[in-house]
């Protein structure tokens, strides 16, 4: 403990940095979560025109740029690159009114004002705030990936189970 301190107090905290560490963990976790699904239209897999695994994004229910909520299991969906962007009048980004009803429909109310609580408290986003986010994002991504191991061994001797139709590409990537 007190090695990691040192360690600490030498090093300068770098913001921006520690942000782009947890962004990434955290769509980590969304995309481990949602088993590299898209949430609006199903899609997964790999891609048939080009053999590889679909692009996915974690997008942000309430902006990334919200520290308090950024790195909130909660606050992130994974969508396809399409449904996410692209897509014309049926895309998350286009049609924000489509996308306000089927995230409400998709986490609940409870969490949905929740969230939009959280996101209007002033928040400082510190140090000792991104170890304990790190740390926390950590701890929830090797249990779902044990709890996904446990699934596929599961599945091995259970053919049918619901297991069985994880996305293949869940393990290579
Ligand atoms: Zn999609």
């Amino acid at each position: 403990m007190k090695a990691l301190k040192n360690k600490i107090k030498k090093k300068k905290w770098n913001a921006p940095q520690a942000k782009r560490k947890l962004y990434k963990l955290h769509s980590e976790f969304v995309l481990l979560r949602d088993r590299r699904t898209c949430q609006w239209c199903g899609k997964n897999g790999l891609n048939p025109i080009t053999g590889k695994p679909f692009k996915f994004d974690c997008s942000h229910l309430l902006p990334r740029e919200i520290l308090i909520t950024a790195f909130d299991p909660m606050n992130g969906q994974t969508l396809c690159f399409s449904c996410h962007k692209v897509a014309h009048f049926r895309s998350w980004h286009q049609n924000p009114l489509a996308a306000a009803k089927w995230i409400r429909n998709k986490i609940g109310d409870e969490v949905c004002d929740r969230l939009l609580t959280l996101g209007e408290t002033p928040y400082e986003f510190t140090e000792a705030e991104a170890i304990r986010i790190e740390s926390d994002l950590k701890q929830k991504i090797s249990a779902l990936q044990k709890q996904r191991e446990d699934e596929n061994r599961g599945c091995s001797s259970q053919p049918g189970s619901k297991a069985s139709s994880l996305p293949r590409q869940e393990q290579a990537t």
